[in-house]
């Protein structure tokens, strides 16, 4: 018999194989989660949950920033801890709140880095949502627009490079686009999470910015996991609104709908390799039941080929340590 299709041919050598290589993960594609105390500047605590990641007073994030950027880092997002929390979040939009430090301090060291300033409240308030609550335990949406328009405002005035909003109101994008042009950042892109999943991957997230619910759930804000249209529907508003990047959260069980918005929108489209994905792997690697360089990689090459072009990832920066990715 004649076997016209050989699709070993291309297979046959590792220069061969890298030439027919459809999906590429470069430096440049990679975002580095850091979580910044406020209390104190040599704070550095071990999260328990998410092995090699950390919480970071201020000297030791600009110690840890400096390593990743001597190994090739571009661009990192930031989450606060603030000292104090309340009711309404008031950490999050005061000028001298702990992240708008934290992005002053970098951006005077490293100017060319890219800051993404994650636009939420949940950190900062004391019953740990991501808005307003009403006396009855009701989340508020527009109440909450004001409160997180001033916050991507006071980060924008520190120098963050790009506002992410994640907290899932409805018309954030809009609030924030407004209050940012109104203030003179009219080339400040916004990279919506747009499509954000009220997910159980979020687990070690939320030891790691103390930020868990104190009562209930997110459910009311973020999207059910078994819907797919309403994630484009979210996409779609956020675009009208002005949105510049859209997010998928979480990362690899969402793979489908990562490749649904990159077929259905022409913005750029980002994913979030989340804290469970990241622990998961973690804990496998740590019984030895996998290789972890390996399925970190095959991981982080699986969200591009499903169509993200940017990923944010814990294990960014020791993968650029390594030498792994360039
Ligand atoms: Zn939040």
């Amino acid at each position: 018999m004649h076997i016209f299709h050989r699709g070993r041919r291309l297979r046959s050598s590792p220069t061969l194989r890298d030439m027919v290589r459809e999906t590429r993960l470069t430096a440049a594609d990679l975002i580095q989660p850091y979580f910044v105390v406020e209390s104190d500047p040599d704070f550095r605590k071990p999260i328990a949950s998410m092995p090699g990641q950390f919480q970071l007073g201020l000297h030791q994030l600009l110690a840890e920033v400096d390593g990743a950027v001597e190994s090739g880092l571009k661009s990192l997002i930031l989450f606060g801890i603030p000292a104090e929390k309340d009711p309404a979040g008031s950490g999050a939009y005061d000028d001298a709140g702990i992240v708008q430090e934290a992005i002053r301090r970098v951006k005077a060291k490293w100017p060319d880095l890219i800051v993404v300033a994650d636009t939420c409240l949940c950190e900062y308030t004391s019953h740990g949502h991501c808005g307003l609550v009403s006396p009855s335990g009701e989340v508020q949406n527009d109440p909450t627009l004001d409160l997180l328009a001033r916050t991507a405002v006071a980060q924008a005035k520190a120098g963050a490079d790009i506002i992410a909003p994640s907290d899932m109101m409805d018309g954030r994008v809009a609030a924030i686009r407004q209050a940012l042009d109104e203030n003179g950042f009219l080339n400040t892109p916004i990279m919506s999470y747009a499509v954000k999943y009220a997910s159980a991957y979020y687990g070690p997230f939320r030891d790691a910015a103390e930020s868990a619910p104190k009562f209930g759930n997110r459910k009311t804000y973020q999207m059910d996991p078994a819907n797919w249209r309403e994630g484009l529907r979210e996409a779609a508003a956020d675009v009208d609104e002005g949105a510049d990047i859209l997010m998928v959260k979480p990362g690899l069980p969402y793979l489908d709908i990562i490749r649904l918005v990159r077929d259905t929108f022409d913005l750029p489209v980002a994913a979030y390799q989340v804290s469970g994905e990241y622990s998961q792997i973690k804990a496998a690697a740590q019984l030895g039941w996998i290789d972890e360089t390996a399925v970190v990689l095959e991981s982080l090459i699986a969200l591009k080929r499903a169509g993200a072009d940017l990923i944010l990832s814990y294990f960014t920066q020791d993968l650029l340590k390594a030498g792994h990715i360039r």
